[in-house]
């Protein structure tokens, strides 16, 4: 189910409506300073959302929620438990990065007291 997220975009933030694979390639694009090239061309193998940049899932929807999340793990470089305690709330992957299928930032509008 997408949630509606304010995020950041390459003209600045704006409300839109996300699913893990519209997240993760804004995700991306942000990380290259908005270049589809950059994206496409990324030469970072070993980043978790890798296999994802290219609005594909290679893998299982379970195995692509583990991998936001442990991309978010090491970007906050903390452990699996602190993820949620991500302020960061323009990130497009920030309603994902808890992984878990029960996730309620993941349903309906997300909000930033939603959290905590
Ligand atoms: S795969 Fe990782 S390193 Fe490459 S553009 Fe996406 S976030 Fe950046
Ligand atoms: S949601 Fe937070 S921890 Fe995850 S990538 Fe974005 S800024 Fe980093």
């Amino acid at each position: 189910m997408p949630v509606e997220h304010e995020t950041l975009t390459k003209t600045g933030k704006e409300l839109k409506s996300l699913n893990k694979k519209k997240a993760i390639r804004l995700k991306c694009f942000n990380c290259s300073g908005w270049s589809q090239k950059d994206v496409k061309e990324c030469k970072t193998t070993d980043c978790k959302l890798y296999p994802y940049r290219m609005s594909e899932n290679p893998n299982s929807g379970v195995q692509r929620a583990k991998d936001i999340k442990s991309y978010c793990t090491w970007c906050l470089n903390t452990n699996v438990h602190d993820v949620k305690k991500c302020v960061d709330f323009s990130c497009p992957i920030w309603p994902f990065r808890r992984g878990s299928i029960t996730d309620r930032s993941r349903e309906g509008i997300v909000s930033i007291t939603d959290e905590f």
